[in-house]
C-alpha cells in the first residue's frame, strides 16, 4: 500500500548483481561442482553410507559446541597434517569448524585482523579466486595482487612470485592455494614450493593456505597436502589452513569445513583457538551439525575412509580423462594454437586462455557457459558434450 511512492532512507547503497543466464544450456562449464559422466551431481558412496549409519544411530538436532564437532575438528587436523606430523605438532594447532572453505577464510582473516597491529596486507594471486578479494575486504584487511600466471608459457610465473616474496613487507600474509590453483589449474612443483617456503620463512611472511581441493586434485590427500606439511613439518612456519569438504566429499550445500592454525607454541595455539571461538560466536554461534557428523564418520571409520579414497580417485580420474578427451577432440577438430596446457593443468578447472570475444561467442552462439576469464569446470564435460565443446571452440578461435 503506497509502497511504490514510499522513499526509503535506508538501503540507498544497495546494488544488484546481474541475474544468471537463463538461456537453454548446451554445456554449463561455469559452475565449480563435480558432475558424473551423465552430467548429474554425484553423491559419493562413502557419503551415502555415512548418512545411512547416522540415520541408523538416530540423528539428533542439538547444537554443536561453538568451536564445532570435537571429533570432526581432530579428524580434520589428523587428515590434513597426516598422522606423523599430527603426533608432533597437533598440540600446536588450533582448530575450529567453519561454514565450509569460505567460512574458514573468514575466521582466519578475522583472527589475523584482530591479533595484529598494524594490520598486515594480504597478497592474492592474479588471476585471483574472485571471492578472496571480497572475504579479505570484509574482514577488514587490505590486499594487493601479484602476477601469478605467465600467459605466454601458460604456467606459474616463478620470477614474479619470487620477486613478490622478496619485496613485500615482513609480516605480510600470503594467500596460497594449497593445490589446484583456481582459476589457472597451475601449481608450483615440489621444488618450487620448497623455495617459496624458504623465502617466506627467511622474510617472516605468514601463509594462509586455501585448501579447498585436498584429495580432490590428485586423488590423494597426502599428495595434495604436500605444501602444507612441508611448511609446517620441515620449516616450522606458523600458518592458517582453510579446509573445505565441499568438493572432496561433494558436501557443497552442507557447509562443512574447518580452519586450522599452526602457532609457535601450545599456549599461543590455545589463545588462537579462544579467539576463533569468540569470532565464531558473533558470526554464527554454532556451526551446522549434519555435514560435520557425516564427514567425521568418513574420516574416522576405516571402512568409510577407504571408500572415500576410492571416491576421490573416481572424481579426480574422471576429470583427468575429460581433460585428455577435450585435448584430443581439439586436435581432431584442428583447433589453431597449442592446447598442452589443458592436460598439464590440475584440479577441477581448465584455464583455456581464450579472448573475451571468443568467450562471448561461445556463450551466445553455442550456449557454452564458462567464466569470463575462459575458465571451465572440466567436471562439466562428459562423453555427450566434449566433442561439441571442442568443435565450438575450434570454430570460434578460427
Ligand atoms: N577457495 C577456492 C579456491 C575455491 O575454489 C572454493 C570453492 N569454489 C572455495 C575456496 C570455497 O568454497 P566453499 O565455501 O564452498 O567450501
Amino acid at each position: 500500500m503506497g509502497s511504490e511512492t514510499h522513499k526509503s532512507t535506508f538501503f540507498t547503497g544497495a546494488q544488484r548483481i546481474p541475474p544468471d543466464h537463463d538461456s537453454p544450456v548446451k554445456a554449463n562449464l561455469g559452475q565449480g561442482a563435480y558432475r558424473d559422466g551423465d552430467g548429474n551431481p554425484w553423491i559419493l558412496p562413502s557419503v551415502r553410507e555415512s548418512r545411512r549409519l547416522l540415520q541408523e544411530q538416530g540423528l539428533i538436532h542439538e547444537y554443536l559446541p561453538i568451536l564445532g564437532h570435537a571429533g570432526f575438528r581432530e579428524a580434520v587436523a589428523r587428515t590434513v597434517l597426516g598422522e606423523e606430523l599430527f603426533s608432533t605438532k597437533g598440540s600446536h594447532v588450533a582448530t575450529c569448524q567453519s561454514l565450509s572453505g569460505t567460512g574458514a577464510l573468514h575466521l582466519a582473516g578475522k583472527l589475523i585482523a584482530r591479533t595484529n597491529s598494524p594490520k598486515p596486507k594480504v597478497i592474492i594471486t592474479d588471476p585471483p579466486y574472485g571471492n578472496h578479494f571480497q572475504v579479505i575486504k570484509d574482514v577488514g584487511l587490505e590486499y594487493e595482487t601479484f602476477k601469478y600466471y605467465d600467459a605466454a608459457t601458460k604456467s606459474v610465473d616463478m620470477a614474479s612470485y619470487r620477486n613478490m616474496l622478496q619485496t613485500v613487507p615482513p609480516g605480510s600474509v600470503i594467500l596460497l592455494h594449497a593445490c589446484a590453483h583456481n582459476p589457472t589449474g597451475c601449481d608450483p612443483n615440489k621444488d618450487e614450493w620448497r623455495e617459496i617456503g624458504q623465502i617466506m620463512k627467511s622474510r617472516n611472511l605468514f601463509p594462509i593456505f586455501d585448501a579447498a581441493y585436498l584429495g580432490f586434485n590428485s586423488g590423494s590427500v597426502d599428495e595434495d597436502a604436500f605444501s602444507i606439511r612441508h611448511f609446517i613439518g620441515e620449516l616450522n612456519l606458523e600458518a592458517a589452513i582453510c579446509v573445505s569438504y565441499a568438493k572432496s566429499m561433494g558436501l557443497y550445500g552442507e557447509r562443512v569445513g574447518a580452519v586450522l592454525v599452526h602457532a609457535a607454541s601450545k599456549d599461543l595455539a590455545l589463545d588462537c583457538q579462544s579467539m576463533l571461538e569468540q569470532i565464531q560466536r558473533s558470526q554464527v554461534s554454532n556451526p551446522p551439525a549434519f555435514g560435520a557428523k557425516t564427514a567425521h564418520l568418513i574420516l574416522t571409520d576405516e571402512k568409510l575412509k577407504k571408500q572415500w579414497s576410492e571416491d576421490l580417485l573416481t572424481m579426480s580420474g574422471r576429470i583427468r580423462t575429460m581433460r585428455q578427451k577435450l585435448y584430443d577432440a581439439l586436435h581432431e577438430e584442428g583447433a589453431p594454437g597449442t592446447w598442452e596446457h589443458l592436460i598439464n593443468q590440475t584440479g577441477m578447472f581448465g584455464f583455456l586462455g581464450l579472448s573475451s570475444q571468443v568467450v562471448v561467442e561461445l556463450r551466445e552462439k553455442y550456449h557454452i557457459y564458462m567464466a569470463d576469464n575462459s575458465r571451465i569446470s572440466v567436471a562439466g564435460l562428459n562423453d555427450s558434450n566434449v566433442k561439441y565443446v571442442a568443435a565450438s571452440i575450434a570454430a570460434s578461435v578460427r
